[in-house]
């Protein structure tokens, strides 16, 4: 089974641009921009989580560092290159990346609409390069500033022609902080009036209601991790009823503890309550890791060959990028 998942040519609809360059461009990059390296952080080990946080907070530590990076429009084409060579290592012949564009535009003191163009660009570039048909995914942040956010990433959206490599909107983050009803409606707004889709990361820290809240008031077509579904059958059948599918990460999820050592992963639980589901990465360079991998993990923990083989199938209906054909 190895040897067949290895081989095969696979799709991704949850991945964080940050989170799949390689950590050897990251630590080049710091060096090269002499970025202050924050006390207390081991470049050597702090920049990858290969066991289980403690915390989703201890988790998220490498991203203290990954947001110093890009200073320059030339490192941001490194990365973005980095991310697509570590794509295609995994046959991967589609991709949704995810990333918040704000960033970039704030390190490198150009506006969102330069930023989100530079980004463009250089996927668009890489996509070409590797053959690897592209979609990016703009992530908001769960915060005081998530509307702030979006309204800023819209804008530039609608300023650059509404571009079509841009397929859908994300919500990520501390999944305590409530989010507001004008939050969900500006999802909901730009969703029917540009036709973005929307995946939300929601019930990965134990709180299902968050999925509800995700389907009925944004109006998901996926979502993140979704983890916590299993504690409400309620919640498994919405998305089953609805066709909602859920992004599955099962390397992250054992990382940042969304999946305790002693539990099986909900996974299968989506599989006996028939919940669709796709295999993803997440953030596989911070995890030394691969979507390769996740597929291998999957196929440990649930034994089960057939969703491997049709996975490809799976994700090519599930995806936000237009035009992929089933076979
Ligand atoms: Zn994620």
């Amino acid at each position: 089974m190895e040897n067949l998942i290895t081989e095969m040519e696979k799709g991704e609809l949850h991945v964080h641009l940050n989170g799949l360059v390689s950590s050897k461009l990251v630590k080049k990059l710091l060096e090269n921009n002499i970025v202050d390296i924050p006390q207390g952080f081991d470049l050597d080990k702090d920049l990858n989580v290969i066991k289980p946080a403690k915390s989703l907070s201890s988790y998220l530590k490498p991203w203290d560092l990954l947001r110093l990076i890009p200073k320059s429009r030339a490192d941001l084409t490194l990365i973005v290159f980095d991310a697509f060579e570590n794509l295609r290592k995994c046959n991967i012949g589609f991709v949704e990346l995810r990333n918040s564009v704000l960033y970039i535009a704030l390190l490198n003191k150009v506006n969102v609409e330069v930023a989100m163009a530079w980004l463009l660009e250089d996927i668009s570039r890489a996509s070409e390069y590797y053959k690897i048909k592209a979609g990016l995914i703009l992530t908001v942040t769960r915060g005081d500033y998530s509307l702030e956010q979006l309204r800023s990433l819209l804008s530039a959206y609608i300023n650059l022609g509404k571009p079509g490599l841009i397929v859908g909107l994300d919500l990520a983050g501390n999944e305590d902080i409530r989010v507001s009803d004008a939050l969900a409606y500006e999802f909901v707004r730009a969703k029917i009036e540009f036709g973005l889709k929307v995946t939300i990361h929601a019930g990965e820290t134990g709180n299902f209601k968050n999925i509800a809240i995700a389907v009925n008031n944004f109006k998901a077509d996926r979502i993140g991790h979704g983890t916590a579904a299993i504690k409400s059958k309620a919640i498994l059948d919405l998305l089953k009823e609805k066709d909602i599918c859920v992004e599955v990460c099962p390397i992250s999820n054992r990382l940042t503890n969304a999946v305790g050592e002693s539990e099986s992963h909900p996974v299968i639980e989506f599989i006996n309550n028939e919940v669709p589901f796709v295999i993803c990465s997440d953030n596989p360079s911070i995890h030394r890791s691969s979507i390769t991998q996740d597929y291998i993990e999957f196929y440990r923990e649930t034994k089960s060959s057939i969703h491997i083989k049709q996975m490809l199938k799976t994700q090519k209906k599930y995806s936000f990028i237009k035009g992929l054909t089933c076979r």
